[in-house]
């Protein structure tokens, strides 16, 4: 069932959105050759409990941490380990917070020190792709519009679109419905409709499309072993067209970069 959310639950979930994207602007001026991921968890522990909020992931079906940490061939639910991070690397960071009892829930793919052409690309058109599946979140369009957005996007550079992972709903609940794929038809799937809130995520490979879980019961890699990128935004729908409730600025502000790209799909 989608549960649309009125104007005042959207401000409200604007708050725990900003708290990830505070918590993502932190952590990305930790992020350097050395550092280990459960450092970075403990900073991201701290940072959301020190803004009034709860981390949303520490315990949620049973996850032992605050975030998601999944360097290179990890897709997505890497557990933050003792392992340093190293120069080439990329990390995707999917963090998780609870405050005034509504959910955020955002992602972003850092590199660590200089990486290869290939790998830019690769975060640069999955990035596009979230961007491209934002846009196609209005009034009119149906949930498989998203999906084509990105798939077709990704798809077209040759990049592996991940199946069996999706964007949700968000609310009181981190998963609600519907289920947002990041492949679909034109025109499938559920009406989009006012007061609407889902996490757009695409996770993209440079490979294959296939993945593997490991044994620790969390950690999603590509089958074939090549990197994959994770970006995430949340997103409502306010007068019909797609307002964003996270934003990537802390981020960038941390790394010095310049970008106008969250411009059309601001208040
Ligand atoms: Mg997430
Ligand atoms: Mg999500």
């Amino acid at each position: 069932m989608i549960i649309p959310k009125t104007t005042e639950e959207i401000e409200l979930m604007r708050e725990s959105a900003l708290i990830v994207s505070k918590t993502l602007g932190m952590i990305a001026s930790e992020i350097k050759p050395g550092v280990t991921t459960l450092q970075l968890d403990r900073l991201a522990e701290a940072f959301i409990r020190d803004h009034g909020a709860i981390p949303g992931f520490l315990g949620l079906y049973d996850f032992p941490n605050t975030l998601c940490v999944s360097p290179n061939s990890q897709v997505v639910h890497g557990i933050p380990n003792n392992t340093p991070l190293e120069e080439g690397d990329i990390l995707s960071v999917d963090c998780g917070a609870i405050k005034n009892d509504f959910y955020g829930d955002h992602a972003y793919t850092f590199t660590v020190g200089e990486v290869s052409d290939s790998i830019k690309k690769l975060l640069t058109i999955t990035k596009a792709s979230l961007y491209a599946g934002i846009t196609a979140f209005k009034a009119g369009n149906r949930i498989g519009d998203i999906g084509f957005a990105i798939q077709s996007l990704c798809e077209n550079e040759g990049y592996g679109v991940v199946r069996e992972l999706v964007g949700h709903g968000l609310g009181r609940t981190m998963h609600e419905d519907p289920e947002v794929p990041n492949y679909g038809r034109k025109g499938s799937g559920k009406k989009i409709v006012e007061g609407m809130v889902i996490a757009i995520e695409p996770m993209i490979n440079l490979g294959t499309k296939n993945i593997k879980q490991h044994s620790d019961g969390w950690t999603i890699t590509t089958k074939d072993g090549l990197p994959s990128a994770h970006f995430e935004h949340n997103v409502a729908l306010l007068n019909g067209k797609p307002e964003l409730l996270s934003t990537f600025d802390y981020i960038y502000q941390s790394l010095g970069i310049s970008s106008d790209e969250e411009l059309p799909f601001r208040a």
